[in-house]
């Protein structure tokens, strides 16, 4: 799987990369803007933390 971390001051990219390791970024370096995703959409830290996943999976159709 690959990744580009959705946070805009983020450059985080990875390839070939399980999704269990972007989430270790995600709990390493995102904690506050999750935690902000969370309150702001008013759903749980788990659920942003999904969320916050799916955008940041890249798909390469070639
Ligand atoms: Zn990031």
């Amino acid at each position: 799987m690959n990744f580009n971390c959705v946070f805009p001051e983020c450059n985080f990219k990875q390839n070939n990369i399980e999704e269990e390791e972007f989430l270790k970024h995600l709990r390493e370096e995102h904690q506050n803007e999750l935690a902000d995703v969370a309150k702001k959409e008013k759903i749980p830290i788990a659920m942003a933390e999904m969320i916050t996943v799916s955008n940041s999976k890249v798909f390469i159709n070639s």
